[in-house]
């Protein structure tokens, strides 16, 4: 279990969703679905949620063996 969780995306310390163990707050995940390839902070988010993802396990080795 995670405690204190900080933010993946800002940094900042709170509550929020939780994508492969990376906590993203309320404002980023507001910011993310808000956001449109021509805002100046879409490659910004875009470069922190690959990081995020860049984690996910395949699911493939989750189920060979
Ligand atoms: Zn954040």
């Amino acid at each position: 279990m995670q405690e204190k969780n900080k933010c993946a995306i800002c940094g900042k310390a709170g509550s929020g969703i939780i994508i492969n163990g990376s906590t993203i707050c309320n404002s980023c995940e507001t910011a993310i679905i808000n956001i449109t390839p021509s805002s100046k902070l879409y490659d910004y988010y875009r470069k922190a949620i690959g990081r995020i993802f860049a984690n996910v396990p395949k699911p493939k080795k989750l189920y060979q063996k």
